[in-house]
């Protein structure tokens, strides 16, 4: 209004303090007419009023608003009119009050000040009409918002709960076969012994599949987990809802029958469900297993208890292939022990607990000592030195002899390694069980271990007991064809123990006979042992093979042993078993005496000590 209306009345620019021309005061009155102005004055740069349009305030005070816009920017004030301390008549409507300098002229200068009152009702009712859609919208915003958070918290609370029902599912399951794990099958015990001393019996059953191993060596894992998870469900489908089965591990499930008046005749019965034919990749397999089990509260009165008798007379069943069998204390002191024996052993080996004593092989016809074999002690912490007599058939039940395999073979080749710098040529002969031969890896671990320790295959020898190649020849005969393709020598431990057929020993790939001790120790007194003995000696020539006898004690044995042609010796009379560094001062004497051309001194043996029995 100041630009458009006022500024232009006053071309010449002279400060209003000049007065005004009447076509002025004419043109300003028109402009005060418009309705939207409440009141409408002219003031000079001073303050004063020089035109009014309601002629109020021509002799009044100057204004600070209108002194502080004459020199500076526009002043606005919420007021009401009238409302001034300088301004006569009564208080009137609320209104927005604004100075704003007028310029004009050429320069433009300032001039005056124009001063107006706008209403405030209609600008009070836009602020409403706007703040009330700016509430709206923020309402319905809100509401958006908050509708949307609630969808979003809904559906995570959903996904977490169920996210923690299923993690709370596969704490308690077995991953392949659904069915609850050992934590849930303790549990699962618990209850039902309580129930049980309320006087429902209580049956806890131990079902362990019997070769379930070979499936796994033969047609791979995939199998045997398909085999697996079929067995599951039959057992499943076979029990009553509130009984429970779980897979304890591996090929082991566990059973609780609750309130089953013939526990045996139930279990029979799974066993014979386990029994029936599976078809895994187009063959037809049908598995033995063996079950323990306990009945409470009689056998047992806390779960740990239970658990461990079950496995007892599961091991007792598998022991004797006698099906189901209860547990019977009887049975208990030698199983129990055994089974603590297998978990010492396990620690016992990470432990370091073992060592390894050398007994020297040697020439008979120059006494030139060729190889050492390596037998394997437990420094027991608490039994003293144990023989592995105790130990190994034991480990043998379990895959637990691999891991000692493993042990054994690595620490006798870096034995050997080390003995290279004197006696290159000597080779180590390391025992191994049927079980680990019968692994498909062997040969692959046995080659492995060779490289990882440097030492070349012609310095190893792997003795396996004739029983081992008998109890399953075909997979013998298949790891010895893949042993003696590495280049390692293979010799047939305790000779004459086993009936191996001659037919199958020809084609067999192997380099050594070792008649068993039993015959050499009385060939001088029991013809038929000297018999045997000279039969060996000629089967193992006509078959190229070297002869070793063991257990040659007496000098009067090694000239029979002479005399029928056997090529090594090995036995008390040379020397006993012994440790790792008494070997290496035994070959050291020995090698001299050789040198000097004298007889060695036959030295008592540092390391040997009685036999400890284990248990
Ligand atoms: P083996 O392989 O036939 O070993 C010969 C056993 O006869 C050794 O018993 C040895 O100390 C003993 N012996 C040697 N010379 C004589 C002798 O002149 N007279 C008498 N009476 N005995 C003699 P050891 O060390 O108690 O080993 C027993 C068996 O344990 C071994 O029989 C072998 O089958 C097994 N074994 C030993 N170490 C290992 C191993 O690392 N792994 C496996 N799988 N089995 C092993
Ligand atoms: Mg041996
Ligand atoms: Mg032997």
């Amino acid at each position: 209004m100041a630009q458009t209306g006022v500024e232009p009345l006053f071309p010449e620019g002279h400060p209003l303090t000049a007065g005004l021309t009447e076509t002025q005061r004419e043109g300003l009155s028109r402009l005060a007419s418009n309705k939207n102005i409440l009141r409408m004055r002219l003031r000079d740069l001073s303050g004063r009023v020089v035109w009014s349009a309601d002629d109020s305030g021509m002799n009044a005070t100057p204004e600070d608003e209108a002194i502080e816009a004459a020199t500076g920017g526009p002043v606005a004030v919420l007021t009401r009119l009238n409302a001034d301390a300088n301004d006569d008549g009564p208080t009137g409507v609320q209104a927005v009050e604004v100075y704003r300098a007028l310029e004009a002229g050429d320069p433009g200068r300032r001039i005056g000040v124009l001063e107006i009152y706008l209403p405030y009702a209609p600008i009070n009712q836009e602020v409403s009409v706007g703040l009330h859609t700016l509430y709206r919208d923020l309402g319905v915003g809100l509401g958006a918002l908050y509708l949307t958070l609630l969808v979003i918290s809904i559906s995570m609370s959903r996904g977490l709960r169920q996210e923690v029902k299923f993690n709370a599912f596969l704490a308690e399951h077995d991953h392949l076969t659904d069915l609850p794990n050992r934590t849930l099958f303790h549990r699962r015990a618990a209850t039902a012994l309580k129930k049980a001393r309320r006087g429902q019996p209580v049956a806890i059953a131990i079902i362990d599949l019997d070769r379930f191993k070979d499936v796994n060596d033969t047609l791979g894992h995939h199998n045997g987990d398909r085999l697996l998870t079929e067995l599951a469900r039959r057992l499943d489908v076979n029990t009553r809802p509130e009984d429970t089965v779980a897979r304890l591990g591996g090929d082991e499930f566990g059973v609780i029958l609750t309130g089953a008046t013939d526990p045996e005749e139930a279990l029979w019965r799974l066993r014979e469900i386990i029994d029936r034919e599976v078809e895994v990749s187009g063959l037809p397999l049908s598995l033995e297993s063996s079950v323990g089990y306990v009945v409470a509260p009689e056998d047992g009165n806390n779960v740990d208890d239970l658990l461990q008798r079950a496995d007892v007379a599961m091991y007792v069943a598998k022991g004797a292939h006698s099906g189901v069998v209860r547990y019977d204390a009887e049975q208990d002191d030698y199983d129990a022990a055994k089974l603590g024996l297998i978990a010492e052993l396990r620690q016992a080996i990470d432990a370091g607990q073992l060592v390894l004593h050398y007994q020297p092989k040697a020439a008979i016809a120059d006494g030139k000592v060729e190889a050492v074999e390596a037998l394997v002690r437990w420094e027991h912490p608490v039994r003293g030195l144990v023989y592995p007599d105790s130990f190994i058939p034991v480990a043998e039940q379990t895959d637990l002899i691999d891991k000692l395999t493993d042990w054994v073979l690595a620490r006798a080749l870096d034995d050997i390694k080390a003995t290279s710098g004197r006696y290159a040529g000597l080779a180590v002969a390391v025992n191994v069980s049927a079980r680990s031969l019968s692994k498909r890896d062997f040969a692959g671990r046995v080659q492995a271990a060779l490289e990882e320790a440097g030492v070349p295959p012609t310095r190893l020898i792997i003795e396996i007991t004739e029983t081992a190649l008998i109890a399953d020849p075909e997979r013998a005969g298949s790891a010895l064809a893949e042993l003696d393709g590495a280049g390692v020598r293979v010799s047939i431990d305790d000779f004459g123990q086993g009936q191996t057929s001659l037919g199958y020993l020809s084609n067999l790939p192997v380099h050594e006979l070792k008649i068993d001790k039993s015959f050499v120790f009385d060939m001088l007194s029991n013809p038929a042992h000297a018999a045997i003995v000279r039969s060996i000696v000629d089967l193992g020539h006509n078959l190229q093979l070297r002869v070793v006898a063991e257990g040659v004690e007496t000098d009067d044995v090694l000239g029979g042993l002479r005399e029928t042609g056997c090529d090594v010796a090995q036995g008390y009379l040379l020397a006993r078993p012994m440790g790792f560094l008494a070997l290496q001062a035994w070959l050291a004497e020995r090698t001299r005496a050789r040198r000097q051309g004298g007889k060695p001194a036959r030295r008592r043996p540092v390391t040997a000590k009685r036999k400890v029995p284990v248990g």
